[in-house]
């Protein structure tokens, strides 16, 4: 049994790796496992008979991470190591940002949204939920209750480098920003919830509008980030912010020499916003006062939480376990590498 003990998170940037267990249709392909998680760092093993040659990584290069979860830790493990040390930040006029980052299929909306692996999605059993849960605790606590905190969330997505608004039909938003580089969605619908389950009825319904509308389950979502965000005010006057974000899949990003224009666009805009995205975090991390947050729409809108003395952010790279993933799983891990 592993114990658990909260840890204490100092640091302004934390990067995880999650591993998912190989699924029903790998193991009949008899895909085989080639990633085993020891402690703080990603490791390779089971050298590949053709394709990738990952001897050299299996030498040189073990990936190292603040924290990694094995196939056998379960969404609320992740969260408590990820997230939750985040959560307080908002409560003291910060902003927090967790990203989930990966492949398509590798499992960032069952980690964020909720587990997927029963028939229907179990929404209360993601980050988005128990990030959630986690605030109304912290806000009846004693020495919150008497500031008169109200809770917000907001629930959307970009695409193409467009924002629809996944709590209002679809509806698509204008970005603006303003001589001060103030960024506003204009119109974003922020729902005010008062307690757990308000919050868990707005996930379903927002990735409920996600999926809508789509013969494969992952075919426009993994070409989408979607970002949930709980928002708290004071007498109206924002506090703080977290936002939630379940990025597109990375290897999408790989789409730029697709034969379709559709395809190569859509892939060009996530490969820039995934390098923007990169390129903030490290400007948060190393305190500079440059942020290249205007390169891409994702990050445009996510500007305020890159900046600022009390912003924070976490970024959990999933992995598939599966041989024929490794070229993949390789690129996140060096992502995720070099965000810190
Ligand atoms: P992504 O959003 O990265 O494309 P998903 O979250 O949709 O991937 O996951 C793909 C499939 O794998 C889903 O059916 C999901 O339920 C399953 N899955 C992902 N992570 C896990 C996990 N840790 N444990 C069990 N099943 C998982
Ligand atoms: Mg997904």
């Amino acid at each position: 049994p592993i114990s658990i003990t909260d840890p204490i998170e100092e640091h302004r940037i934390c990067v995880c790796v999650r591993k998912r267990p190989l699924n029903k249709q790998e193991l009949l392909k008899k895909e085989c496992d080639v990633i085993t998680v020891p402690s703080k760092c990603v490791l390779l093993v089971h050298e590949p008979k053709q394709k990738v040659d990952l001897t050299k990584y299996l030498e040189t290069q073990a990936f190292r991470f603040d924290f990694s979860f094995d196939e056998s830790s379960s969404n609320e493990m992740v969260y408590r190591f990820t997230a939750r040390p985040l959560v307080e930040t908002i409560f003291e006029g910060g902003k927090a940002t967790c990203f989930a980052y990966g492949q398509t299929g590798s499992g960032k909306t069952h980690t964020m949204g909720g587990d997927f692996s029963g028939k229907a999605q179990n929404a209360s059993k993601g980050i988005y939920a128990f990030a959630s849960q986690d605030v109304f605790l912290l806000l009846n606590q004693p020495r919150y209750r008497s500031q008169n905190l109200e809770v917000y969330v907001t629930f959307f997505e970009i695409y193409n480098g467009k924002v629809f608004d996944l709590l209002n039909k679809k509806a698509k938003l204008r970005v603006l920003e303003d001589g001060k580089q103030q960024v506003q969605v204009v119109g974003l619908q922020e729902r005010e919830v008062g307690c757990a389950e308000d919050v868990i009825r707005m996930i379903e319904m927002g990735s409920a509008c996600r999926t809508s509308g789509q013969t494969f389950a992952n075919a426009s979502s993994s070409r989408s980030h979607a970002c949930f965000q709980i928002i708290l005010r004071r007498r109206g006057k924002l506090l703080g912010k977290f936002s939630l974000v379940d990025l597109a899949g990375n290897e999408r990003g790989a789409d730029t020499s697709s034969a379709d224009r559709q395809t190569r666009m859509e892939g060009a805009e996530i490969n820039k916003s995934l390098l923007a995205l990169k390129e903030c975090i490290r400007a948060l991390g190393q305190n500079k006062s440059h942020t290249p947050f205007r390169e891409s729409k994702l990050t445009q809108v996510l500007r305020d939480s890159f900046i600022g003395t009390n912003s924070r952010t976490c970024m959990i790279a999933m992995i598939s376990p599966g041989m024929s993933s490794c070229e993949y799983t390789l690129n996140t891990l060096r992502y995720a590498d070099r965000v810190k």
